[in-house]
């Protein structure tokens, strides 16, 4: 029996790792590389190499790939065999520096957007050291970035790598002027991962799950989540099981799964890990997905990411909680015990509060897809709008030092920065509002739009960039200032009083919210085609562009892809729905109503005058309904052609989408389930929401 401790990143190629199986000075080298975010130099990295190959061969490893994470939002691997010939008809296992350091898989079937012509499809990949190498399925996968030959980047790692480096840069410009002995400040991100098991047999049988990830039809099953007996519920056996295992997979892997739990609706679950810092959650987060699905199928389920797979389900989300601290160990989203901690707590907090309200339209671009736009706006998620919860707490702190008043009714205290130390917020009083979009949970914000199958990448690029700039301004002003602490007070007041528009404590989920947001002149943007090009817009380009994240031309390209996409994954949708209305919708339910005729035939034969009411009734019906439902079908095949008209526009195109195509595709769903809640079980071609739901004991 190994213990959690043996197994625990048995195989990772990690620190602890690099120092056994390296020389002392590769091993100070490479550390000092790593730290300093230079390129490796060829010399330190085949010794590297080579001990990483024999680390990995004694673990069986036969393979090695470059990992990366290409705009496609998932991972990507190229396997090559360490296996070189040896001249005599043998072979041995060789993996150089030169394959460590770089990789070239041909670059042309991955999104670009534009960057890239075909004729010159190459692009590299290059290791980031700051990411351990590890084996999955015999194969030594290295972490990589990926860019074109001419330095555009194709990947998402590299701007979130730039981002966390900017970051870096603007915070410690802040801490040096509050004199701390910080020489490297990063971001850490714990993402809770929510999502659905089904039984895998089920699933093989629904076409709609195959094709594209959830369900197209579907009538609401009897039951639904209004028991609320699934939320924190016993963990069923074979549930448990399949955590049991995906623990094991994940912890080899030194991934920190830390909490399980049921969620809210039936057959929905989260998986929690313990924060790192930003690009290894990043990484760790995307192999979580990967292992998910795959130790679900060991265990025969099919392990659902799609942000909304059932209608009138909840959908799944992901939680990135998101802090910033110092390699002196202090979180600068906490508040302190000392004044002087305290107004650098409240400047760090006033440069988020800033950011989210001026880039309101990046944040909330940084979550859109097809599958997330069912569930923002949608009862369970967080509305469209970007606002932020801080508690009544904190908000009546920031209250008080806006206007010079006192706070606290019970100590009459006047809050004044750099003066009083701050109250302890403990988690409880803070985290109590769970419909906020952007929520302060003590030490750290929790941006809670994202999409269960999202990259992370991209929210923390952006979340990154605006608090980037935020400190930059600040740092500009106060490293001119004669008076430190005047202008720091300034500051801040000015913070407050110019973005406490963007402060919410209440309800989101209200009508009312959405009224006044929009007087307080928030975004509402509530399609992903509606919030995209905001991408593009003057200001964000500006943003991206003074920070180094993205040139315009990789916005733009950026951009592209992400429209693209939306209109690929919503035509897919679309024929998916034809083809399954055609090949098994209207037959079955055809087959139903020549069953129902001929019942009522040969009742007729032995009685001439025995009711049939039922019979009539039901065939009246149905006749009905899948006659409407064959024009409605076709009136969709008419408008899913119509697109093609607006193939040189991606903006247009997705608009198009999402108004007409998908309006159409509601329709056509609209009959199925009333069709479905009239035709004979044995008739209707696959599992309804009650089998997929509830079939798990
Ligand atoms: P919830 O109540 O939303 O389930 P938890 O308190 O269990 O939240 O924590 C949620 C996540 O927040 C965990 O993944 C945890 O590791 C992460 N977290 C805690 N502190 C930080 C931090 N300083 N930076 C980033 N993430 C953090
Ligand atoms: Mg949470």
């Amino acid at each position: 029996m190994t213990t959690v401790p043996e197994v625990f990143g048995s195989m990772v190629f990690s620190d602890a790792v690099m120092q056994e199986k390296l020389p002392k000075d590769t091993y100070k080298a490479l550390k000092k590389t790593i730290q300093d975010g230079k390129s490796l130099q060829i010399g330190i990295a085949t010794v590297v190499a080579n001990a990483m190959k024999d680390w990995a061969v004694e673990k069986g490893a036969t393979h090695f790939t470059h990992w990366f994470q290409p705009m496609t939002g998932i991972t990507a691997e190229k396997h090559d065999s360490f296996i070189a010939p040896t001249g005599d008809g043998r072979a041995i296992m060789e993996f150089s520096g030169k394959e460590l350091v770089k990789g070239e898989p041909d670059a042309s079937s991955f999104p670009s957007g534009g960057l890239r012509a075909t004729f010159e499809a190459r692009g590299y990949t290059a290791w980031d050291p700051s990411s351990y190498a590890f084996i999955k399925d015999d194969t030594l996968c290295i972490p990589t970035v990926f860019c074109s030959y001419s330095g555009e980047v194709l990947d998402k790692k590299t701007p979130l790598l730039r981002s966390m480096e900017e970051l870096n840069r603007q915070a410690m410009r802040i801490l040096k002027l509050f004199g701390s002995s910080a020489t490297r400040v990063t971001t850490t991100v714990g993402p809770e991962q929510e999502y659905f098991l089904i039984d895998k047999e089920m699933y093989k049988q629904r076409r709609d799950l195959v094709f594209t990830g959830r369900t197209l039809f579907g009538a609401k099953p009897p039951k639904g989540q209004e028991m609320e007996d699934h939320y924190f519920g016993t963990i069923k056996p074979r549930i448990a099981a399949f955590m049991k295992d995906l623990d094991q997979e994940l912890w080899k892997l030194g991934i920190l799964a830390k909490t399980e739990h049921n969620e809210v609706a039936p057959a929905q679950h989260e998986l929690a890990p313990i924060f790192s810092t930003t690009n290894i959650a990043a990484d760790h987060n995307q192999l979580t997905m990967e292992l998910m699905k795959k130790v679900a199928d060991r265990h025969g389920f099919a392990c659902l990411l799609h942000e909304k797979p059932f209608a009138g389900v909840n959908g799944s989300g992901k939680h990135n909680n998101w802090s910033i601290s110092t390699n002196t160990g202090v979180n600068l989203l906490e508040p302190g015990s000392s004044p002087h901690e305290n107004a650098q707590f409240l400047l760090f907090l006033c440069a988020v509060i800033k950011a989210v309200d001026d880039y309101q339209d990046l944040l909330r671009l940084s979550v859109a897809t097809a599958g997330n736009d069912h569930r923002l706006g949608a009862n369970e998620a967080p509305p469209a709008i970007i606002s932020m919860f801080l508690g009544d707490e904190l908000t009546e702190i920031l209250e008080s030092i806006e206007h010079d008043d006192t706070y606290d009714s019970k100590e009459k205290s006047n809050m004044e920065i750099g003066v009083h130390i701050l109250p302890k917020f403990p988690k409880d009083t803070t985290d109590r509002n769970r419909t906020s979009p952007f929520a302060f949970t003590g030490n750290k914000f929790e941006f809670r739009m994202l999409g269960s199958a999202l990259s992370i990448s991209g929210p923390n690029i952006t979340l990154n960039t605006i608090v980037a700039e935020s400190l930059s301004q600040y740092a500009d002003e106060l490293e001119a200032a004669d008076d430190f602490q005047s202008a720091l007070n300034k500051l801040i007041k000015r913070t407050i009083k110019k973005h406490k528009r963007i402060i919410f404590n209440g309800n989101n989920y209200s009508d009312e919210w959405v009224a006044e947001a929009k007087s307080r002149g928030l975004y509402n943007l509530k399609s992903t085609p509606e919030a995209l090009p905001y991408f593009k817009s003057e200001k964000n380009i500006k943003l991206f562009t003074k920070h180094n994240i993205f040139s315009e031309a990789e916005i733009v390209s950026r951009c592209e892809i992400m429209l693209e996409n939306y209109c690929k994954e919503l035509h897919i949708e679309a024929l998916t729905m034809l083809d399954i209305v055609r090949k098994d919708i209207l037959p079955s339910v055809m087959n139903y109503v020549h069953k129902l005729s001929s019942t009522a035939a040969a009742k007729k034969s032995v009685l001439a005058d025995v009711n049939c009411d039922v019979e009539k009734a039901l065939i009246s019906k149905l006749s009905e309904l899948v006659s409407c439902l064959y024009h409605k079908t076709d009136k969709l095949e008419q408008t899913l052609l119509a697109a093609k008209d607006y193939e040189s526009d991606a903006q247009k195109c997705s608009a198009y989408y999402h108004d007409s195509v998908f309006a159409s595709m509601q329709e056509v769903r609209a009959i199925v389930d009333e069709l479905e809640t009239s035709t004979a079980k044995e008739f209707w071609p696959f599992p309804t929401y009650g089998d997929l739901l509830f079939s798990i004991l």
